[in-house]
C-alpha cells in the first residue's frame, strides 16, 4: 500500500474509533514554539490508554511512523512536514495527585502547573523548572534542567506505554538519564511519572521562582519565538559563549537569527522557514568547529527531511 493510501486508511480508522479528536494535515507552525514547520499528516489527541493502544496498533498495521508532541518547545519540523502521526496526550494524562512529598502527574501536565503545585504545598526542588515551557513528558525525555536542577534529580518512577502496547513502570535508574538526554524514547510513551520532592519554606520557594523567572527574562529572547537552546553545553564552556566567541551573534538566514541577546537561541523574526533555521544551525556548528575545534551537538529535536549542503 502506498504512503498516501496508508495514511488515509489510518485516519479513517482512528476517526471512527478514537475517543480523542483527530485532525488531518495540521501545520506544525501552530504546534511548536518556534512557529514554523510544515504539516503533520495526522494529529491525534489520545485521551485514554485505549486511544493510545488504537494509535500504536494502527501505526503498526499501516507502517506509519509516530511521535509524541508535548508543548513542541524543543522541536523543529521540516517545511515538508512529517508523514506520520503526531500524538498529543489529552485529558487522562493531565491528572495530578499529591501524597506527602510526592507528586504523581500525567505526562501532559505542564511544568508550570507542577511548579505551582509544589509551591502551594511548600515542596522544594521544582523551582528550577520555572519558565521552561514544556510538559512533564517532554521534560523527562529531555532531562530538562536549569540553575543546577534537572528532572532526573527529582523523578522516582516513570510509567511508560511501550511500543508493544504494555504499561511498564520504570525506576529512574533504568531510564538512561544524562545531560539533556534519556533512553525513554526507546521504551515508548510516558503516560505518567512520580516526582519525589522535599519539604521547604514556601516564601523561599516563591522567592527562588521569581528570581529564576526574572533571570530568564533578562537573559533570554522572549520577544520572539524560539525552541530554546539550540545546542547542548559542552563540559568546559557553555555553547552560548562558544557561539558568541566566534562572532555568530546576529547571524541571519531569512528571518532566522542567532539571538543578539543569547547566542545559543535561534529566533524566528516572523517569516523564518524551518529550512532557514536548520541552515543557520549548520552554519553556526561549522563556524564553531572550524575556529574552536568543538562539534556542538544539537539539543533541539529535528523531525522530517532536511537537506545537508
Ligand atoms: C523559551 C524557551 C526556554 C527553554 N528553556 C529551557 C531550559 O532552561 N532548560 C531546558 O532543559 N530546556 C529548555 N527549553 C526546551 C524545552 O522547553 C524543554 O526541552 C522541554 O522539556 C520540552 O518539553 P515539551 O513538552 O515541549 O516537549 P516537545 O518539544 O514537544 O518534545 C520533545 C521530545 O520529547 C518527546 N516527548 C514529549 N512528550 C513525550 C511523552 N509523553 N512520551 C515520550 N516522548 C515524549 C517528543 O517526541 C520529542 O522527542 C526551552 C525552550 C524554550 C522555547
Amino acid at each position: 500500500m502506498n504512503e498516501a493510501r496508508a495514511l488515509e486508511k489510518a485516519y479513517l480508522r482512528l476517526n471512527r474509533e478514537m475517543s480523542g479528536r483527530i485532525y488531518r494535515n495540521v501545520s506544525m507552525a501552530k504546534q511548536v514554539t518556534v512557529r514554523t514547520g510544515g504539516p503533520v499528516a495526522i494529529l491525534a489527541v489520545a485521551n485514554t490508554i485505549s486511544d493510545l493502544r488504537l494509535l500504536l496498533q494502527t501505526a503498526d498495521r499501516y507502517r506509519i511512523p509516530y511521535f509524541v508532541l508535548g508543548k513542541g518547545s524543543n522541536l523543529l519540523v521540516s517545511d515538508k512536514g512529517y508523514k506520520g502521526i503526531a500524538i498529543e496526550l489529552g485529558s487522562d494524562f493531565k491528572k495530578i495527585s499529591l501524597d506527602r512529598h510526592c507528586i504523581q502527574a500525567g505526562a501532559a501536565t505542564s511544568l508550570s502547573t507542577l511548579a505551582q503545585v509544589a509551591w502551594k504545598n511548600s515542596l522544594n526542588n521544582l523551582t528550577f523548572s520555572v519558565g521552561i515551557p514544556g510538559t512533564l513528558g517532554g521534560a523527562l525525555v529531555m532531562n530538562a534542567g536549569a540553575h543546577d536542577g534537572c528532572m532526573s534529580n527529582i523523578v522516582s518512577t516513570v510509567t511508560i506505554y511501550t511500543h508493544n502496547c504494555e504499561l511498564q513502570i520504570l525506576n529512574k535508574t533504568e531510564l538512561g538519564f544524562g545531560y539533556r538526554t534519556s533512553s525513554i524514547p526507546s521504551y515508548g510513551i510516558i503516560v505518567e511519572a512520580m516526582l519525589k520532592l522535599e519539604p521547604g519554606n514556601q516564601n523561599r520557594i516563591r522567592f527562588l521562582m521569581e528570581r529564576y523567572f526574572r533571570k530568564r527574562k533578562e537573559t533570554q529572547p522572549f520577544e520572539h519565538p524560539s525552541a530554546g537552546c539550540v545546542f547542548k553545553n559542552t563540559s568546559g564552556i557553555s555553547a552560548g559563549k562558544l557561539i558568541d566567541g566566534v562572532g555568530c551573534k546576529g547571524w541571519r538566514i531569512g528571518d532566522a537569527e542567532v539571538s543578539t541577546k543569547h547566542a545559543n537561541f535561534i529566533v524566528n523574526l516572523g517569516g523564518a522557514t524551518a529550512t532557514d533555521i536548520y541552515k543557520l544551525i549548520k552554519e553556526v556548528q561549522l563556524k564553531v568547529y572550524r575556529e574552536k575545534g568543538v562539534l556542538l551537538e544539537p539539543e533541539i529535536n529535528i523531525l522530517g527531511e532536511f537537506k545537508d549542503e
